[in-house]
């Protein structure tokens, strides 16, 4: 492909550049620094507003915080609480509503009682009480529904679980009136705008920013706490969506960085962050503090005690978090900082996930296959694995990956039928897993003495029989993970605290981040993705020795060969799944790349991890040139309305980052597949098809000469046969009125249209109508569309009353296709190829059912017709198609055209 950016279709556009404004700068001038008071944003987690009694101790806090600071409060539902709705919805969905109704009336019974014990005064009480009534009988409606449709949207179960906040938040309100402050209760569907992705919905920080300026900043100067329901927000529509479960950890980091707040600080049950998990191993303890990057690592791995996006929102500003208990408030808790601290020679801590598997691909050279790792990714991205770590074995005959034991199974098949279920050519010839393993890690900015600690426990563990099945170090370059039996769980994660205790024998090296450059958000969880790396069968801590460098930047970016072959399956994963996904592509230009110390381009790459999601994958589409994002399974209500976003946030984070010049240089396109969400007929956008350039260019040499061979086969064909062509139009001419040639619009490879000509044999301005609904019937129905009741032969009708004599003649004999010839010899098609569709027969087109015109050329014949042709069922002749295409070669090509003849004479029926 050549260096400009491909042509935009009708589903991509390009961005105009917008006009500039003074870049973002990011000042945390304190918007109030005229005021004396810091600005706090403090969460209050479940069990913290538990039960009546937690909501006095929490009223307690916000009070004493109240003294010195000015604060915003964001609470989650009361302990279970959406557990429960999830539960109710769930039951409604299965048209259970008896019990659905039961599980509601619970939670009204557990609100009733707290509003009592809260709330003294009758009317106030009364008045809560009320609302709470309205809000769980529209919940009520909701699961009805629900119920009667039986079936749960995104939409619908968003909204459900949203209750539990808007529930609790009262509460707060009330038990901060008994103690005489002023509070006022807001929904965040006023305040954090997301795009539309329920279940996990992003912030849209501007537009955040300015409401939270616009409702918030007045109620705190003048005095009054706004309490605000956490996990929820809404779309620009006000569409309500959730953040993820736990994600009211979130919500106050989003509040906290639209209002540059001073602190957020989240109030739970446990003192802090801890050195392990105090359930296995004694002695751990809270760490003071630690770094942004650490506290990611600790909560992508297991950690519970933070929803991992949290820290995302505030890196910008640099704002600390806190994590306190609520339950011991004279605890300092653990501070989340830019750069934490290098106390305890850099290693901070360890966290385990007990319930893991291990998934082994093998075969044969296996992870020397860009491809293998770029599909085993894919795979397991599109049933929502995520990849603790990967790695590729030294031997190179396996790829290892970890995956969260609860989702092994569906990993496994899934890979399993990408790879050896498939058609498609896989050289993996095995993939077990061992789903009994536990992976721990030790986390830590001083990367050294990570590895010395693991590796000195990892010695230890070996001497005890306690066998390693692989060790690995996250791209993050703050981590090692070594994987074990689970049964070996406990012992592995007491020896490594002690190891960890005694620290490191060599002075901490000074802190890798001096405190200036943050670490990328989203780039723990995304990264994890696609480069923790493993070796394999480690005997000593030698093995990691030798493990890599640390990885000089943040941004993980796949090469260009992994991240087309990426593309090319996640297109067709759509085609089967009909999820669409979305290629954003940025042509910077040779000017960033050629910046010496490539720090345009990392800004250019942190704009993009900041405007991306965990899920998405970075990578170039052209080597130094373009770097493209893949977006998958987005949600498309409005297609329009996420490509018109996803320009705006990339550009604005763009923005911010560059200068105006660099900024001019960068071109943004966006390019969609399935490309029919206009329903027009699109032509195929080829920036899709990496695959398809990839192999044209494999099979150059063949192509020219199936392109000689057409052009010497049609010309010989031409004069040979001029006789016979001049008998039929004399023929077609005397028996009918009208033209000779019938020409019609075929569409050609790519969607490009072109006349399709073939001798007349039907009465003129006849209707088309009946076979457009034929085909519709064929296509969409049960693709046994049999022909009005006659035997069962497909795609063509049978005793067509728009058919004239010699019509009927020269479709038996097929003589009717001869002046195909005429377009082989213009290039529109070839002699031997898939049959060219119609537009409307394209429109009826399953996704994967274009691939049959989009990857080569249509031709007069083709596999299809030589076995069996009108016989076969759709699907089954594209099958067919696709597969000329996959195993194409000049002799299959001559076989077709030999096989012909015969199979025109053998079927007395033509095609
Ligand atoms: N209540 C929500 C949940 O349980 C959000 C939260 O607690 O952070 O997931
Ligand atoms: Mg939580």
């Amino acid at each position: 492909m050549s260096n400009q950016m491909p042509d935009l279709q009708s589903a991509a556009s390009t961005l105009a550049l917008p006009r500039l404004t003074v870049p973002r700068t990011v000042d945390r001038s304190r918007a109030h620094s005229r005021m004396l008071r810091p600005l706090r944003v403090m969460k209050f987690g479940g069990t913290s507003v538990g039960d009546a009694a937690c909501i006095r101790k929490v009223a307690e806090i916000i009070h004493n915080n109240f003294r010195e600071s000015d604060l915003v409060i964001v609470v989650s539902a009361m302990a279970g609480v959406t557990n429960k709705l999830i539960e109710a919805a769930t039951l409604a969905e299965a048209r259970n509503m008896a019990q659905a109704a039961q599980v509601i009336d619970d939670l009204r019974q557990q609100h009733e009682a707290a509003i009592g014990t809260l709330i003294h005064s009758e009317a106030e009480r009364a008045r809560v009480r009320r609302s709470m009534s309205g809000l769980l009988e529209e919940c009520s409606r909701c699961c009805e529904s629900t119920a009667v449709l039986g079936e749960l949207t995104p939409r619908t179960r968003d909204w459900i679980s949203s209750v539990g906040e808007r529930l609790s938040v009262p509460l707060v309100a009330a038990a901060l009136a008994t103690r005489g402050l002023n509070s006022e209760p807001i929904e965040a569907t006023e305040l954090i705008v997301t795009d539309s992705f329920h279940g996990a919905a992003d912030p849209k920080m501007d537009l955040t920013g300015t409401r939270c300026e616009q409702r918030l900043r007045a109620l705190v100067r003048g005095g009054v706490i706004p309490i605000v329901t956490g996990f929820i927000g809404a779309t620009e529509a006000g569409v309500l969506t959730t953040l993820g479960r736990g994600g009211s950890d979130y919500s106050a980091s989003i509040l906290g960085a639209a209002l540059k707040a001073d602190e957020v600080v989240i109030w739970t049950d446990v003192d802090g962050m801890l050195t392990a998990d105090p359930r296995l191993v004694e002695g751990a303890t809270t760490i003071p503090e630690i770094s942004y990057r650490e506290a990611s690592e600790l909560a992508y791995f297991g950690a519970k005690v933070l929803h991992p996006k949290t820290l995302r929102p505030v890196m910008q500003g640099g704002i600390p978090v806190w994590i306190r208990n609520t339950f011991a408030p004279e605890k300092k808790g653990t501070k989340i900082t830019p750069a934490g601290s290098t106390s305890h020679g850099g290693v901070k801590a360890l966290t385990a996930v007990g319930e893991a598997a291990l998934i082994r691909v093998g075969g044969p050279a296996v992870s020397n296959a860009h491809d293998v790792l770029g599909r085993t990714l894919a795979t397991t991205k599109a049933v929502r694995a995520d990849v603790l770590l990967i790695s590729k074995s030294p031997s190179r005959n396996h790829i290892f990956l970890v995956v969260a034991a609860s989702v092994a199974q569906r990993t496994v098949e899934a890979l399993r039928h990408e790879f050896i279920a498939n058609v498609d050519d896989g050289t993996p010839d095995h993939i077990c897993v061992d789903s009994t393993v536990a992976i721990l890690t030790v986390v830590g900015e001083n990367l050294h003495a990570v590895k010395e600690i693991v590796g000195r426990a990892i010695d230890e563990l070996n001497r005890d029989s306690v066998n390693i099945l692989a060790v690995g170090q996250g791209s993050s370059a703050c981590n090692v993970s070594f994987v074990i039996a689970r049964k070996d769980l406990r012992t592995a994660l007491i020896t490594t605290h002690n190891e960890f205790e005694r620290g490191p024998s060599e002075p901490p090296i000074s802190n890798r981040s001096n405190g200036q450059s943050f670490m990328i958000p989203g780039q723990s969880t995304f990264a994890s993705e696609a480069s923790r790396e493993v070796s394999e069968f480690p005997r000593s801590y030698r093995v990691l020795a030798s493990t890599a460098p640390a990885k000089a930047r943040d941004v993980e970016v796949l090469d260009e060969a992994s991240f087309r072959s990426m593309i090319a399956h996640e297109r067709k994963r759509t085609e089967r799944s009909r999820k669409p996904v979305l290629l954003l592509l940025l042509d910077v230009g040779k000017s960033l790349t050629r910046d010496k110390n490539g720090k345009l381009l990392n800004n250019v790459l942190s704009a993009l991890a900041a405007s991306t999601r965990d899920t998405d994958v970075t990578g170039w589409y052209e080597t130094q040139s373009v770097i493209g994002v893949m977006f998958t399974e987005i949600g498309i209500e409005d297609p329009g309305a996420i490509l018109g976003t996803m320009m705006h946030r990339v550009s604005e984070t763009l923005r911010g980052n560059l200068s105006l010049e660099k900024f001019s240089q960068v071109r943004i396109s966006l390019h969609v597949f399935p490309e029919n969400w206009s329903q027009e007929v699109s032509e195929g956008n080829p920036t899709l098809y990496p695959d398809l350039e990839r192999r044209e260019k494999a099979q150059r040499f063949g192509l020219i000469l199936k392109r000689t061979i057409d052009i010497v086969g049609s010309l010989a064909a031409l004069i040979l046969l001029s006789p016979l062509f001049l008998l039929v139009a004399v023929l077609v001419k005397l028996s009918s009125k009208g033209p000779i040639l019938f020409q019609q619009e075929r569409l050609g490879q790519f969607g490009k249209t072109f006349t399709f000509l073939k001798f007349r044999s039907m009465y003129v301005n006849n209707d088309p109508k009946i076979h457009q609904e034929f085909m519709k019937r064929l296509i969409g129905g049960n693709h046994h569309g049999q022909a009005e009741g006659t035997e069962d032969r497909i795609y063509k009708m049978t005793n067509d009353p728009r058919i004239t004599r010699i019509g009927h003649l020269l479709r038996k004999t097929s003589l009717d296709e001869l002046p195909q010839f005429f377009n082989v010899l213009r290039g529109e098609m070839s002699l031997v190829g898939p049959r060219p569709p119609l537009a409307y027969e394209w429109q009826e087109y399953d996704i994967w059912h274009r691939r049959r015109v989009l990857e080569v050329k249509p031709g007069i014949t083709g596999l299809w017709q030589v076995s069996g042709r009108s016989r076969v069922d759709f699907d089954d002749m594209v099958r067919l198609d696709l597969q000329y295409v996959r195993s194409w070669s000049l002799w299959g090509d001559l076989k077709i055209i030999l096989k012909t003849p015969l199979a025109v004479l053998r079927s007395g029926d033509a095609f």
